[in-house]
């Protein structure tokens, strides 16, 4: 880090564990964004202590995640897994429990980086105790969330804290313009205090398999192969897929392989169960579970095209990872679809989820997988710029640029 001073980050992610199983309700996409960011920003040099709730009794306390970067488990609340809209009233606790680990372990911070409406709170206070720079990444907002109407209702009680950290806070990390566009409508945001930073991908985890190996380690037939990944919740519009895959049940043999959902996923994953029943395409689907996250390659690898039919999302890593391993993704144009995908080239853009148009866009990536082999090498070229080290080299003078030139007021 040549001529740059360390910098020392608190990072708060409280309710999700960032080494919490992937995929179950309400461990996605920022628990990857937070190791991977930590890990990258400490082979930079600086040094990050990321604290989370103690989400079971056999949890560490201090865990290392890479060189420079910790993860510290603070006890607030029950020492077990807890509906997120429960962690708020310990927030409290876990506020004044990080400071006192704080100052018996005579740490310092530059700057607190918080993720999540219920870490932005914790950061808030922080903040007035150590009068250093806030920086927040909410991941997805509330008010969007709730004009979307798909899912349960966020509670006014978020969407409130979310309107008053944006006001409070340094600065806002936002995934993509369009979020920054929302946080300016919905929470009267000041643009200079909105920067937009793409999410990353591991570049190093995330590599191609040789197509045909891939389907034979999973034991797939000549079946052309569909492939969901990511929490099971109705955001996600996986029933919208579904619909699609019945429309195209004529043109193809196909299977739906649909990763991720864990026990408190059961509900969801019933409905869309006897929904397939209805389409009568229960035979064609697989529910496998929650996949650990470095087996995922090989099921990007083996499938012929990955598809994305979110209402939201506020970045979307599976397109990213589904590219890196030189798999086209058909998605719709929400959360950072535009910017990954090339349509046309690495993957179709869909104006939303309607089940005709995504069966339009399945149909047309299926049919350019004899191509397979240079597509996969376009797709992964083009994502040179979400490496992490690139995404954390940006974030590391986004926090420089802040202690430089922003205040604490
Ligand atoms: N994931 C996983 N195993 C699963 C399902 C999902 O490791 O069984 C990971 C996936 O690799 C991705 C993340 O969970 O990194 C989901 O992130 P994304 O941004 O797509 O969705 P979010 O969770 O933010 O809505």
């Amino acid at each position: 880090m040549p001529g740059d001073k360390p910098l020392r980050i608190a990072m708060l992610s409280a309710h999700s564990c960032p080494v919490g199983k992937l995929g179950t309700k309400d461990t996605g996409g920022m628990s990857v964004y937070v190791l991977e960011l930590a890990r990258e920003l400490g082979k930079l040099g600086h040094r990050v202590d990321v604290y989370t709730r103690v989400h079971d009794p056999n949890d560490r306390i201090i865990y290392e995640l890479g060189q420079n970067a910790r993860l510290i488990h603070l006890r607030a609340g029950e020492d077990e897994e807890i509906h997120k809209l429960a962690v708020y009233p310990h927030l409290p606790d876990f506020a004044l429990r990080l400071e006192d680990f704080r100052s018996r372990n005579r740490r310092h911070y530059d700057l607190i980086y918080s993720h999540y409406w219920l870490s932005a709170w914790v950061g808030r206070r922080l903040q007035k105790w150590w009068r250093v720079p806030h920086m927040v990444m909410f991941h997805t907002l509330g008010a969007v969330k709730n004009a979307v109407g798909v899912g349960a209702r966020e509670p006014e009680l978020r969407i409130k804290t979310e309107r008053s950290v944006v006001s409070s806070c340094q600065r806002v990390i936002a995934a993509t313009e369009k979020e920054k566009e929302d946080l300016i409508r919905h929470y009267g945001a000041s643009a200079e205090r909105v920067s937009v930073i793409p999410c990353g991908v591991n570049l190093n985890m995330f590599k191609p398999v040789e197509k045909r190996s891939a389907r034979k380690q999973l034991g797939l037939n000549g079946d052309k192969t569909i492939i969901f990944v990511g929490r099971i919740e109705p955001l996600k519009g996986i029933d919208r897929l579904m619909i699609a895959m019945s429309h195209l049940r004529n043109g193809y043999r196909l299977r739906l392989l649909i990763i991720g959902g864990g026990e408190n996923s059961r509900h969801e994953i019933e409905r869309l169960r006897k929904l397939a029943g209805e389409l009568q395409i229960g035979n064609s689907i697989d529910f496998m579970g929650l996949i650990k996250q470095s087996d995922l390659p090989l099921f990007y690898s083996a499938a012929d095209v990955c598809v994305v039919p979110s209402y939201y999302e506020s970045f979307g890593l599976v397109a990213l990872e589904s590219l890196a391993c030189g798999t086209p993704v058909v998605a719709t144009r929400v959360g950072g679809a535009e910017s990954i995908i090339r349509h046309g080239e690495t993957g179709y853009l869909v104006a939303d989820n309607d089940p005709r148009s995504l069966a339009d866009n399945i149909m047309l990536a299926l049919s350019r997988s004899d191509n397979a082999a240079h597509l996969a090498t376009m797709a992964r070229a083009s994502l040179a710029p979400f490496s992490w080290p690139n995404i954390a080299g940006t974030v590391a003078r986004e926090c420089s640029d802040l202690l430089t030139n922003g205040t604490t007021d």
